[in-house]
């Protein structure tokens, strides 16, 4: 069966469709270069948060009503947050133990193992141990 010519308006169509489909992949292909090359570093750590919380989780829906939370780790009772989304640890222990105020999860996502020790902490959290990950040696 041979096909027929298609009609403008029905060529408009599938034009019009191709193009949503075509934007929409661009788009997500752009978020995901973003979060790949972790493109606004310096703002996700200013925030405390880690990439995933950043790059996926900002406007995760929330209620517009003050919100009384306690910090999950020290259990400290906190200031108001100005919604329902209220973070998961408070500054103070997101800075301590570089952890994601929104999840709770470690800042550079980075599986921390098992390890629960004194010295296990202090290798993963200090800044030093962030910027030089173990393993690598001094030429
Ligand atoms: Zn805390
Ligand atoms: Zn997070």
């Amino acid at each position: 069966m041979k096909a027929r010519a298609l009609t403008i308006a029905e060529l408009e169509r599938i034009n019009y469709a191709t193009g949503i489909g075509a934007r929409n992949l661009l788009d997500q292909l752009s978020k995901l270069a973003i979060i790949a090359s972790d493109a606004h570093v310096e703002k996700r750590r200013e925030a405390q948060n880690c990439a995933p919380c950043f790059y996926l989780s900002r406007y995760r829906l929330a209620g517009q009503a003050f919100t009384h939370w306690n910090c999950q780790l020290c259990e400290a009772p906190q200031p108001m947050h100005h919604n329902t989304a209220v973070p998961r640890i408070c500054a103070g222990c997101a800075t301590t133990y570089g952890l994601c105020v929104c999840c709770g999860g470690d800042i550079e996502t980075e599986n921390r193992g098992r390890r629960t020790g004194r010295k296990a902490r202090k290798q993963k959290c200090s800044p030093e141990a962030r910027q030089a990950p173990s393993g690598e040696t001094e030429p």
